[in-house]
């Protein structure tokens, strides 16, 4: 009997329902080489379901998503202005992502920066710097630190108004990322590179404390102590150095997007938010406003992170392998998405549904029986 899976779709705003609908082709080209079905729930999520239902993570979508096997996210957010029109409570970040981390405990977020030799050229770096290619594995504690401590505002005694905001781990927490920090680091190339802040924030104190303890469980691991503004400085610099990287949420926040301009578009940025129980799969970057509805968006990051599902929820690593064998057959067929388009290359640009019906085409190419025996 076939395995069927619940997956709770959350389209979200800007190009999310663009790029959600790549994803949905490619579940779609999947079961039609495996012996498995992708029953798509899909519901409202972000600043569209605030303008549409009040809220912007609605009841009936948290149902949604407790009865699913696994989620997957488009990005959410709104342009600086239209933000402005909902309380800041419900904007799209505050009122749906931060409670959707917490309501799952998706405590680990992986972000790999993948730029494999032959899609080097997409990298704004110098050819000598990014060398045959980037390849880390980045990992971010996602439900805790600065975006989720006890935040105040009001006006103090001299009548000025001020906001305080509270950064706060335990030791748990910070012990539960490091694990798997190093765990990831023991499948790869055994080094770690630890970001913190030490120098100033009694939180990596108590982080760098707790590391050296999790260390002594993982005597293979080498592990490299940064600071994260030179973290932020050496993977300009000196980007191959890095193989798995662990951090608090905000630093991971930060440098993601870094390594998402290392690679030339955030749009080669996918990832997965696990939990102990629950999982949600979603790309690392927002929901792009100003390219919303052109039909231009790169789905590579929404299509990559349905990949990460297959691979770290449903156990399908050679479906999985096809679906990242498939992203990158487009590239080396010279297309590209215009975020990565370099006319002077001779890459041809393609549309986002363009992009997936390549992606979907080869997957079924290469995936059915005949192919395989060949
Ligand atoms: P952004 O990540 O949406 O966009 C930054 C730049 O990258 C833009 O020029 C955009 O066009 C480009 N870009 C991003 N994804 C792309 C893709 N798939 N293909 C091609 N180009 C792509 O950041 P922003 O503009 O600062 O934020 C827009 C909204 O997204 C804000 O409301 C923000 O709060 C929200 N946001 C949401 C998430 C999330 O849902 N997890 C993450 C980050 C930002």
């Amino acid at each position: 009997m076939s395995k069927s899976y619940a997956i709770a779709v959350l389209e979200g705003d800007g190009i999310g329902p663009e790029i959600s609908a790549e994803a949905a082709k490619v579940l779609g080209a999947i079961e039609s080489i495996a012996d498995v079905r992708f029953d798509l729930r899909y519901a409202p999520f972000g600043g569209q379901a605030y303008f549409d239902t009040g809220a912007s993570f609605p009841l009936e979508t948290q149902q949604v998503c407790d009865e699913a096997d696994v989620i997957i996210k488009g990005p959410i957010g709104l342009s600086h202005e239209e933000s402005k029109k909902i309380p800041p409570n419900e904007q799209p970040e505050r009122g749906a992502l931060l409670p959707l981390r917490k309501r799952y405990s998706t405590y680990a977020n992986f972000r790999p920066v993948y730029l494999p030799p032959e899609l080097v050229h997409f990298s704004p770096l110098k050819p000598e710097v990014v060398g045959d290619g980037i390849d880390i594995m980045m990992i971010r504690e996602l439900i805790s630190g600065l975006y989720f401590g006890a935040k105040e505002e009001g006006l103090d005694a001299q009548g000025l108004r001020y906001v305080k905001e509270t950064l706060e781990y335990d030791e748990q927490e910070i012990r539960d990322i490091l694990h798997v920090g190093f765990t990831e680091a023991r499948n790869r190339k055994k080094v770690l590179h630890n970001v913190h802040k030490s120098n100033v924030l009694l939180s990596s104190v108590l982080w760098n404390t707790v590391s050296d303890e999790v260390a002594a469980e993982y005597p293979d691991v080498e592990v490299k102590h940064v600071i994260v503004d030179a973290a932020a400085t050496a993977m300009v610099l000196n980007p191959r150095q890095f193989d798995v990287m662990v951090m608090e949420n905000m630093f991971g926040d930060i440098l993601t997007d870094l390594a998402g301009g290392l690679i030339g578009s955030l749009g080669l940025m996918p990832s997965a938010c696990l939990g102990h129980e629950k999982a949600y799969y979603e790309p690392s970057h927002g929901s792009a406003p100003d390219i919303a509805g052109r039909g231009i968006a790169n789905p590579y990051s929404m299509i990559g992170s349905v990949a990460l599902m297959l691979e770290k929820s449903f156990a399908m690593p050679r479906e999985a392998g096809l679906v990242w064998d498939a992203l990158r057959s487009v590239f080396r067929e010279g297309f590209a998405t215009p975020d990565l388009a370099k006319p002077e290359l001779g890459h041809k640009a393609l549309s986002t549904s363009e992009f997936g019906d390549k992606v979907a085409a080869f997957i079924v190419r290469q995936g059915s029986p005949e192919t395989e025996t060949v």
